[in-house]
């Protein structure tokens, strides 16, 4: 029986990552007709952060990542916050205690930062491991007697992993293959902190045999801890999950992101964080080159201007190298920000800095939209198709289909998503979305919004977009676009447009009449189509945008039609 869990700990909030691990997670235990588990992982209490969990339950649902057993929903395995499972814990605790594979350590940090501070004179970097552990306070170094004494003084320990000497382990990855690892490079990490807590890597594994738990699907940044994750369950006597990890999501080119409306402040952010780190230098001259560098961004010499680093000064060679860093790799939280797209699912309060991180929610995404973006962040469906429900996308989801490259995270494409998936929605459907925005449209009948949706929803990345690019359906023009006056008025305009007043006065107003008309009347005035509709369409509009004229006036009414008009003329 396949069953999957997404077991993050609740030290933030849930990113773009995290939300497409558990997107992945869901789809392989769907398509394989199998459970899939929401598993709370926190024991580390030091990094523990208020509201994450419910953060992350509220995050999923939102996505449509419905688990089929939670800690809010249960299921047979509960309690599935492992800070309730402690019980548990503590009987593994004593099963590989009794093995070759454990041993209880009683170094004080005081003392581990001795011996490393020691290895560090000597030019080493000190590692607690198999050539180490018999010099250290550990009761594999101590007698039986010392351990015994330091046991009844209550001395506090933390239980360590004995890693084997010298073993080649064979590992393997559902999407990487196999590899292999020497256990004579891995370290005694920690099991058992001293407060008998179990640390991450005893409780993942236990929690998974426990739980029944076949794949484990998660990020990359875990595949160092699967040699020490294989031997775990060695230790205890168990068959391991299958495993496979996924590749990192990368920042966006930031060519395609930097613009002279934001140039500003993305320097300054940058600014920020660079003199934060070297404060040797000035603010704003750091700011100054950093905005020098950014106004080339879209040149092809952008990236071997960062590379260049033959006759710099102290400055210019650090702020390459940050700017070098800063722009590529790893998408991170900070991102965001920066650059202005939102990294998480939701609105995010930090409870202890009171900073809000921008969410798709609250920034107009479509949950189906969003998670179809993130989706594809790694993995391409057959025949590159690109639109796909949650219900599709588990009905083709392979895992030997992800990437093993890194997928590199797209502003444009994500709104390119919420574009289409407005297209998909009925008016009716993105009538209620409206609704549910703090835009106030209560003053207009919804018959009367749904057909604004109708003729605006083509041009619409976000569902407010109808609205902004509609303002003119709700309210007469105040200012008429100057470049746009230029292009459609002349001196002959006012005196054509009062005549054709008098004509519409009497006319039905619908859209195929007044199209009619209209045209009848430039006809007849032997003038071109244009030279009426365009001073037409900036007299209800105040610029030379929007849907068919004809459509715009059967909406707003005669009476609004021909005040907005006379008001042009005057
Ligand atoms: N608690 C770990 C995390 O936050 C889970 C890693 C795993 O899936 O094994 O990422």
């Amino acid at each position: 029986k396949v069953r999957v869990r997404f077991a993050p700990s609740p030290t933030g909030p849930l990113h773009l990552g995290g939300v497409r691990t558990a997107l992945y997670d869901y789809l392989f235990a769907k398509n394989q007709g199998g459970e899939f588990v929401l598993r709370i992982e926190d024991t580390d209490t030091a990094r523990y952060v208020e509201g994450a969990e419910d953060y992350i339950e509220e995050a999923l649902e939102w996505c449509g990542i419905i688990p089929d057993e939670s800690p809010k929903k249960g299921g047979k395995f509960a309690p599935y916050r492992q800070s309730e499972r402690r019980d548990i814990y503590d009987r593994y605790t004593e099963q590989i205690l009794k093995t070759d594979y454990a041993y209880i350590a009683f170094d004080t940090p005081e003392e581990l930062d001795a011996i490393r501070a020691e290895f560090e004179a000597e030019g080493d970097v000190f590692s607690y491991d198999n050539k180490t552990r018999n010099r250290l306070r550990n009761s594999i170094a101590l007698s039986e007697e010392e351990v015994q004494k330091l046991l009844d003084e209550k001395t506090p320990y933390v239980v360590r992993f004995k890693m084997p000497v010298d073993r080649t382990l064979n590992l393997h990855d559902i999407i990487r293959g196999n590899s292999s690892v020497n256990t004579n490079t891995l370290d005694d990490k920690v099991l058992v902190k001293n407060d008998g807590m179990p640390t991450y890597h005893f409780a993942n594994i236990i929690d998974d045999h426990e739980m029944e738990i076949s794949h484990v699907i998660r990020g990359e940044e875990w595949l160092p801890s699967l040699g020490l994750h294989t031997l775990l369950y060695e230790a205890m006597g168990w068959e391991a999950p299958q495993f496979a990890h996924l590749s990192l999501i990368l920042k966006p080119d930031v060519s395609t992101l930097i613009n002279k409306d934001n140039i500003d402040s993305i320097t300054k952010s940058f600014a920020e964080e660079f003199v934060l780190k070297n404060s040797q230098f000035s603010f704003d001259e750091s700011a100054e080159l950093i905005k020098s560098f950014f106004a080339e961004v879209k040149s092809p010499r952008f990236k071997s201007m960062l590379g260049e680093n033959d006759k710099d000064n102290p400055l210019t060679a650090s702020v390459k190298q940050f700017l070098k860093k800063g722009l590529s790799g790893k998408l991170s939280k900070r991102d965001g920000d920066k650059f202005g797209f939102p990294v998480f699912p939701l609105d995010f309060k930090d409870p202890s800095t009171g900073v809000v991180s921008k969410g798709y929610r609250e920034n107009e995404y479509l949950p189906d939209a969003f998670i179809n973006m993130v989706a594809l962040l790694g993995w391409t469906p057959a025949d590159d198709k690109e639109i796909l429900s949650l219900e599709e996308m588990s009905k083709e989801f392979d895992l030997h289909k992800v990437h093993k490259a890194g997928a590199r995270f797209s502003k444009e494409k994500s709104e390119w998503f919420n574009h289409q998936y407005i297209q998909m929605k009925s008016d009716d459907e993105l009538l209620q979305i409206l609704k549910n925005t703090d835009l106030n449209l209560s003053g207009v009948a919804d018959e009367k919004l749904v057909k604004i949706i109708g003729l605006m929803k083509e041009r619409a990345t976000f569902p407010k977009d109808i609205y902004e690019n509609g303002k003119f359906f709700f309210e007469a023009p105040v200012s008429y676009d100057e470049k746009a006056s230029k292009k459609a008025w002349n001196e002959e305009t006012s005196a054509v447009l009062e005549e054709l007043v008098k004509n519409l006065a009497t006319a039905e107003f619908t859209s195929e009449i007044l199209k009619q008309a209209v045209h009848d009347f430039a006809e007849n005035k032997g003038l071109g189509m244009g030279k009426v509709m365009m001073p037409l369409r900036l007299s209800l509009v105040g610029e030379l945008k929007g849907p068919d004229v004809p459509d715009i006036m059967e909406l707003i009414g005669k009476e609004e039609s021909i005040s907005r008009i006379n008001n042009a003329i005057n």
